[in-house]
């Protein structure tokens, strides 16, 4: 079935060969490096002058054994930003494919199709943000090859019924891809990644740049069925994954418990700040939330938005997406960050109300 779903230029595929997919050890005198060194000293033991590895060997082992999934039904990329780009186009044949977007929700999808020139068709989610069905049915065809639900979604925070998605896979010949960007700030059970092993039309994404802090260093993955990730491999960059990402992430890994922290510590905060934005009575809805923001509506959104912006205080403006009319979307910061927002809304909105 996946085979069918993939684009006919991509099946006939001739894959470049890089020179380390050949050999990696030895006198290397194959791809044009610089065999006197690298002028980059801090970090020697990373042998920066040579490429890295093009199979993501000590990631995908290093993940597989983090959260038990055999480590050939992985794949890393620049962000699952880069990741979102490749399945688009590896599965989307342009002009004539479409991918379907549960709207609202992360805008890089649209602009990623929009890129690869696939047009999107967007079902809204029901009023709790939940996928509704009947939209679903009106705007699904045969051309719709990804799905994309974004699960705790953003904009909105909330966790989309697994049910539910797992219902798009059973009922839709597409690829479902479940972005879970923000699943570590919600139940760990909520995540569908072993469910990779029982729908082989199901792709499940993260990332590190959220609950481990590493977004400087530009790093995603997904999981599924090994036959996307041959085709993964096939079209991305020879050596997407610098040695010094790879470095940060490796040492990260073994520092698990400073995410753990940070991801309670978020949590909690989360708690805190809901509980004080719902006594302000301008703020018409603090919507629930799984994720590390929250999503709040109140009346004159933009202008508030850019009155704390004067303020130095940015959060982010989502008013002009659909069904969020006057929303606005807030990060959750430490504690000292989340107590002057506080005190500046609070200072702006009276005045106003
Ligand atoms: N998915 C979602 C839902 C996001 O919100 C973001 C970042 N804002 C990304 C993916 C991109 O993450 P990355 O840094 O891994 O490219």
């Amino acid at each position: 079935m996946i085979t069918k779903l993939i684009r006919k230029n991509i099946l006939k595929l001739k894959p470049y060969t890089s020179a380390r997919d050949l050999y990696s050890s030895g006198i290397l005198l194959d791809a044009n490096e610089n065999s006197f060194g690298s002028t980059f000293q801090e970090f020697e033991d990373l042998h920066l002058n040579r490429y890295p590895d093009p199979h993501q060997v000590d990631l995908r082992k290093a993940v597989s054994k983090l959260l038990n999934v055999k480590a050939d039904k992985l794949f890393f990329g620049v962000g699952s930003d880069e990741i979102i780009d490749l399945l688009i186009r590896i599965f989307c044949e342009p002009k004539e494919d479409q991918v379907m977007l549960l709207e609202p929700t992360y805008g890089m999808y649209t602009v990623a199709c929009d890129i690869n020139n696939v047009e999107t068709v967007s079902p809204l989610l029901n009023d709790s943000f939940q996928i509704d069905f009947a939209e679903v049915v009106k705007y699904y065809s045969g051309k719709v090859k990804i799905i994309f639900v974004c699960s705790p979604n953003n904009p909105t925070g909330n966790l989309l019924n697994k049910n539910d998605i797992l219902q798009l896979c059973k009922t839709y010949h597409s690829l479902v891809v479940v972005d879970e960007a923000y699943i570590d700030f919600s139940e760990p059970s909520a995540s569908l990644i072993n469910e990779v092993n029982n729908y082989r039309n199901l792709v499940v994404m993260r990332t590190f740049s959220k609950a481990w802090g590493l977004a400087g260093v530009r790093l995603g993955f997904c999981a599924a069925d090994e036959e996307i990730i041959s085709y993964l491999f096939k079209v991305k960059a020879p050596y997407n994954i610098n040695a010094l990402t790879r470095y940060a992430v490796l040492k990260s890994i073994t520092n698990e418990k400073k995410k753990e922290n940070a991801v309670s510590a978020i949590i909690s905060e989360r708690l805190r700040v809901e509980t004080e934005l719902k006594n302000i009575p301008a703020i018409k809805n603090v919507y629930p939330s799984d994720a590390n923001f929250l999503l709040i509506r109140l009346p004159h959104a933009k202008e508030i938005q850019k009155q704390l912006a004067e303020k130095g205080i940015v959060i982010r403006d989502r008013s002009s997406q659909p069904k969020l009319e006057d929303c606005l979307r807030i990060t959750i910061g430490t504690k000292e960050e989340n107590d002057i927002l506080l005190a500046k809304l609070k200072n702006i909105l009276p005045l106003r109300h």
